[in-house]
């Protein structure tokens, strides 16, 4: 089937869209126009030079699996910028998170070799280390472990399984354990492989009829790393090869290491002799940073690339995103750009501005900070109904106008994303959220008394302490 470079780009989006934070979506991906595409690559157009930069470095490599399974071959991406003026490259940053980063300034629409032809898989990349992981009281227990199996491979933990939300580190820290153990022994062999590299590779394996060749160049490994084993779900033929490089390494001694977003009984479609194996040796969770790490990491973000940010403006960034580490280095990179295009000093003014949209900044009003649960207790409180009724799932009609003035309060109040709202009331989608808020605008406006009673809540939220 021919598809156009518009239908291709489109079917691109839908994949990687559900297995990125939405910010993130909305932020780089959401306004990236198609602009060309032959049999080998796919031209896609970002509104400048940065923004192309950033997403071929962070997202050149989803993008071009996400390409490869619409199409059912290899497919380059490459990002070239609209005729717009183009502001310069930002110095003395490195944007580049994804496996081989490309090094310098090189002008698109050139991509960076990533997982294409056969025997050359992605590599580690240089910046995921130990020593640049900040360690905190959410992934202590992943780190220290991931120290021990670097030094100790095979001896300690065998699988090691790490687990947790999205842009959390686990694959900076599968990453570590490699480098760490190739600079102690640059003869050991090691594979990093996205699952849907290995897939990907397996598929092509079968089709090609060198299978016995996949097999053993899995199975020379003494270093295993697999990213991402959630993505095994529903594939019962790549689930029955892991099993057996699975099971050959772990009997040769041979190091393996897992990630994954939930724990392995958690996988659905996962076979249970797979979760019984990845439960073999330690599996460890990693949580969303708290305020301390979140401002740890920044910290350590700005010393390792050079940046002065003012501990007032860290301040903003680690109590605006909450969600994860990807989310605080986007608001960093967000920032050095804002700044660099608008020839503006980063501060917390500008970060305001900068992030807004970007993130569910929570963090407005210098006065006074509103919390969600007084905005919640309040509505409540007005409708007598119980604040825990109001944040339930349950859809009685008592529960319909209160829940959307919370909703609408919250995203006038403290900015928060959609997706956000929609889970602090029971776990909505955000077309639900828009939904509520749009009502209670409507009624805001069809309604005198309706709208003195919104606007006194508001107040009463937002007034001097
Ligand atoms: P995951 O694989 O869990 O989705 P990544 O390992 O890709 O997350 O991490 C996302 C980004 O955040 C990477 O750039 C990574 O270097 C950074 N990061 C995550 N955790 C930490 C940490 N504890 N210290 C420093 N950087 C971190
Ligand atoms: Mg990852």
């Amino acid at each position: 089937m021919e598809l156009t470079a518009a239908e291709l780009w489109s079917r691109i989006l839908q994949l990687v869209r559900a297995g990125l934070p939405e910010q993130a979506f909305r932020t780089w991906l959401a306004d990236i126009r198609p602009a060309g595409l032959s049999q080998e690559s796919l031209l896609v157009e970002a509104p400048d030079q940065f923004h192309g930069q950033w997403l071929e470095d962070r997202y050149g490599p989803l993008l071009e699996d996400a390409a490869a399974r619409v199409v059912g071959r290899p497919l380059r991406i490459s990002f070239s910028v609209s005729s717009v003026a183009a502001p310069p490259r930002i110095p003395s940053v490195e944007v580049t998170d994804s496996v081989a980063p490309p090094k310098g300034n090189h002008a698109p629409p050139e991509v960076s070799p990533t997982m294409g032809g056969s025997g050359t898989g992605p590599r580690l990349n240089p910046r995921y280390t130990f020593k640049r992981f900040v360690v905190g009281g959410d992934n202590q227990l992943a780190a220290a472990a991931a120290v021990a199996v670097s030094e100790k491979p095979a001896r300690m933990y065998n699988p090691l399984f790490l687990y947790g939300g999205v842009g959390l580190g686990k694959t900076h820290l599968m990453h570590a354990i490699g480098n760490a153990i190739l600079e102690a022994d640059p003869r050991k062999r090691v594979i990093y492989a996205p699952t849907e590299h290995f897939v990907n590779e397996l598929v092509t394996a079968i089709q090609e009829g060198t299978t016995p060749e996949f097999r053993r160049r899995y199975r020379q490994m003494d270093l295993l790393l697999v990213d991402d084993v959630h993505c095994l779900e529903g594939k019962e033929r790549t689930q029955e090869e892991f099993f057996h490089t699975f099971n050959a390494l772990f009997d040769a001694h041979r190091q393996i290491v897992l990630t994954s977003d939930r724990p392995p009984k958690e996988i659905p479609g996962l076979e249970e002799r797979l979760i019984s194996r990845f439960e073999w040796g330690l599996v460890a969770d990693i949580k969303p940073p708290d305020y301390e790490t979140r401002v740890a990491i920044l910290r350590k973000k700005a010393s390792d690339d050079a940046l002065t940010l003012d501990p007032d403006v860290i301040d903003y960034i680690a109590r605006s995103c909450t969600a994860s580490v990807r989310e605080l280095e986007g608001a960093v990179i967000k920032l050095l750009a804002y700044s660099s295009l608008k020839h503006v000093e980063i501060s917390v003014a500008m970060a305001r501005n900068a992030l807004q949209g970007v993130l569910g900044t929570a963090a407005h009003g210098e006065q006074r900070t509103i919390h969600v649960s007084s905005i919640q207790e309040l509505v409540a409180d007005q409708w007598k109904v119980t604040t825990k009724a109001l944040c339930s799932p349950r859809r009685t009609k008592d529960l319909t106008v209160p829940r959307q003035v919370a909703m609408y309060l919250i995203r006038e109040l403290l900015e928060l994303p959609l997706v956000e709202i929609g889970k602090l009331f029971g776990g909505r989608d955000h077309s639900t959220v828009i939904h509520s808020i749009r009502k209670v605008e409507g009624m805001m406006d069809a309604d005198v008394p309706f709208r003195n009673l919104v606007t006194n809540l508001k107040d009463r939220l937002s007034g001097p302490v």
